[in-house]
C-alpha cells in the first residue's frame, strides 16, 4: 500500500481548499464587492498553490504536485479575468447606485420644496385631469375614486386650457367655490414644454388671496373716505379764508371810513386850539396855555395815527397807483431827511444825510419819500438824546441802497421779525412809551412790496439799528449814475 507523503497532502488540501472557495464564493457573496473579495482570495490560494508545489519540487520534497499544477494555472487565468472583469462591474454598478441614489435625494428634496411651498402647484390638463398635485393643491383637487382627478375650482379649466393653446397667463380673479363660496385666487398658468406627451399640460401655481383682496378693498375704502374727508375739509377751509378775507376787507374798510371821520373833527380840534394858543380870542393864564398844549399835542398824534391807518389801508388794498419818473435818488432823499432835521435837533439828536452819489433812477417819489421819512422818524424817535442819526446813499453793482443808521436803543433778535407787522410794537417796560401806532414800519413794508425794492434790518439792543432799502437794477427801474443817462 503506497503512503502519500505528508506535504502532498497538505498541497493537495491547499488546493481542494481553493477549488472549494473558488466554487462557493458566488452562491455565498452577497454582493458583487464580496464576490470580488471571495475570487482575489480564490486567486491568491492558487497563487500559493502553485509556488508551494513549485517549493517542494525543486527542494526535492515531492512532485507529487505537480500533476495539480497544471490545473491551478489553467483556473488561475480565468479567475483573474473574472476578477477584473468583476471589479469593473462593481466599479459601474457603484456609481449609477450612487447617481441613483442622488437623484433619489433630489427628487425627495424637490417634492418637499414642492409640497410645503405656500402656493398651490398642479399639473394639468386642458380637460382639468390633475397629474400631479402638491399638498396645498390637493385641497382643490378632487379624487372620485376611479384614478383620475379633476380640478375643484372650474375657473382654473379655462386658464389650463389657455395656457396650453395660447400663452402664459397671469391673473387674479373671484370664483365661485363648488361649495358656493366666493373666493379670490392669484394665479399663474405656463405650458409645461417638457411633457412627454405631446405638451398639452400645464403647470398651474395659484393662491387663495381673498384675504388680502378684501384688506386692499377695506383700504380703498378707507383711501376713499379720506379722500372725501380731505377735499370736504379743504372746501371748508377755503370757504372760512374767503369769508375770513372778505370779513378782514369790511374790517380795513370799517377802520379807514372810521379814521377818515375822525379826521375832520381831530384838524378842528387841532385848528381851534392853534387858535386859542395864538390868543386871536383873548390872553390865556399859564396852567390855560399849558392845558391846551396838551390838547393840542394830543390832537397832532392822533391824526398822525389816523393818517397811518388810512396810508395802510390804501396800500394793503392795493389802491394808490404806482407813478415812476426819473428821479434824482439824493435830491429825493435829502427833501424828506431836512425837514426831520428840526425835530432831531430838538431832541438833542445829529441827523446826517451822505447823499452825495448821484444816481437818477425810476421812481415814485412820494412812495418813496413816504418809506425813507417812516425810518428816519424812527430812528430819532428811539435814539437818545446825543445820538446819531444818518442816512447813506450806497451804490452798489446790482442795487442802490438807501441806509438809516442810528444808535439808539436797538431791537432784540425776537422782535425784528414782528416789528413790520401792523400794529406791532416793542414793550419798554424801562421807558416812556413813544408814541405811534406800530403802523410805520408795516406801511414801509407794503410799499417796499408794491415798488419790488427790498428792505432789511440789522439791529443790536443798546447799540442801534440800520433799515436798508434795496432799489435793483431792474430793466424797468433801473438806477443809473448821473452821466450815463441819455
Ligand atoms: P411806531 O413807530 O408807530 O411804533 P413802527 O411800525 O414804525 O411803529 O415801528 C414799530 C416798532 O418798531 C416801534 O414801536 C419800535 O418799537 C420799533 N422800532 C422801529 N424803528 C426803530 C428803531 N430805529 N430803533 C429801535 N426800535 C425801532
Amino acid at each position: 500500500m503506497s503512503v502519500v507523503p505528508f506535504s502532498d497532502s497538505i498541497a493537495l488540501v491547499c488546493l481542494v481548499a481553493a477549488l472549494v472557495v473558488l466554487l462557493m464564493t458566488p452562491a455565498c457573496a452577497r454582493s458583487v464587492g464580496a464576490t470580488f473579495k471571495y475570487s482575489l482570495a480564490g486567486a491568491l490560494a492558487l497563487l500559493v498553490f502553485v509556488s508551494l508545489s513549485n517549493v517542494l519540487e525543486h527542494a526535492g520534497i515531492t512532485t507529487a504536485l505537480d500533476a495539480y499544477e497544471d490545473y491551478a494555472e489553467v483556473l488561475f487565468v480565468p479567475l483573474v479575468a473574472y476578477i477584473l472583469l468583476g471589479r469593473s462591474m462593481t466599479e459601474q454598478l457603484e456609481a449609477a447606485e450612487a447617481a441613483e441614489e442622488q437623484t433619489r435625494r433630489e427628487h425627495a428634496l424637490l417634492m418637499s420644496v414642492v409640497d410645503t411651498a405656500p402656493s398651490s402647484i398642479l399639473v394639468a390638463d386642458s380637460e382639468g385631469n390633475v397629474w400631479f398635485a402638491n399638498d396645498e393643491a390637493r385641497r382643490y383637487v378632487e379624487q372620485p375614486g376611479d384614478g383620475a382627478s379633476m380640478v375643484l375650482v372650474p375657473g382654473l379649466r379655462p386658464v389650463i386650457a389657455r395656457a396650453v393653446e395660447a400663452a402664459p397667463v397671469r391673473i387674479v380673479r373671484r370664483w365661485a367655490m363648488l361649495d358656493g363660496a366666493e373666493r379670490w385666487f392669484s394665479i399663474s398658468a405656463t405650458r409645461l414644454t417638457s411633457s412627454s406627451d405631446g405638451g398639452d399640460h400645464a403647470v398651474v401655481a395659484f393662491q387663495d388671496v381673498t384675504e388680502r383682496v378684501a384688506a386692499e378693498a377695506e383700504l380703498e375704502e378707507y383711501r376713499e373716505a379720506l379722500e372725501e374727508q380731505v377735499d370736504r375739509r379743504t372746501s371748508e377751509l377755503l370757504e372760512l379764508n374767503r369769508q375770513l378775507t372778505d370779513a378782514n376787507k369790511t374790517g380795513q374798510r370799517l377802520l379807514a371810513n372810521v379814521s377818515h371821520e375822525f379826521r375832520t373833527p381831530l384838524n378842528s380840534i387841532i385848528g381851534f386850539t392853534d387858535l386859542l394858543l395864538g390868543e386871536t380870542s383873548g390872553p390865556l393864564n399859564a396852567e390855560q396855555r399849558r392845558q391846551l398844549g396838551f390838547v393840542n399835542a394830543s390832537g397832532n398824534q392822533l391824526l398822525t395815527i389816523v393818517e397811518s391807518v388810512l396810508e395802510l389801508a390804501r396800500v394793503e388794498a392795493g389802491r394808490g397807483a404806482v407813478s415812476l419818473s426819473v428821479t434824482e435818488l439824493g435830491h429825493t432823499v435829502r427833501d424828506v431827511v431836512n425837514p426831520i432835521g428840526i425835530i432831531a435837533e430838538d431832541r438833542g439828536i445829529t441827523l446826517t444825510c451822505v447823499c452825495e452819489a448821484a444816481v437818477t433812477v425810476w421812481a415814485d417819489v412820494d412812495k418813496l419819500g413816504q418809506i425813507v421819512r417812516n425810518l428816519v422818524t424812527n430812528a430819532v424817535k428811539f435814539t437818545d438824546p446825543g445820538g446819531v442819526v444818518e442816512v447813506r446813499l450806497v451804490v452798489e453793482v446790482e442795487e442802490v441802497l438807501i441806509q438809516v443808521a442810528d444808535n439808539g436803543i436797538g431791537i432784540a433778535p425776537e422782535d425784528q421779525k414782528r416789528i413790520f407787522e401792523a400794529f406791532e410794537q416793542v414793550d419798554r417796560a424801562d421807558r416812556a412809551r413813544v408814541s405811534g401806532a406800530g403802523l410805520g414800519l408795516s406801511i414801509c413794508r407794503d410799499l417796499c412790496g408794491l415798488l419790488g425794492y427790498g428792505l432789511s434790518l440789522e439791529s443790536e439792543p443798546g447799540m442801534g439799528s440800520t433799515f436798508t432799502v434795496h432799489i435793483p437794477f431792474e430793466p424797468d427801474m433801473a438806477p443809473t449814475l448821473v452821466g450815463e443817462t441819455e
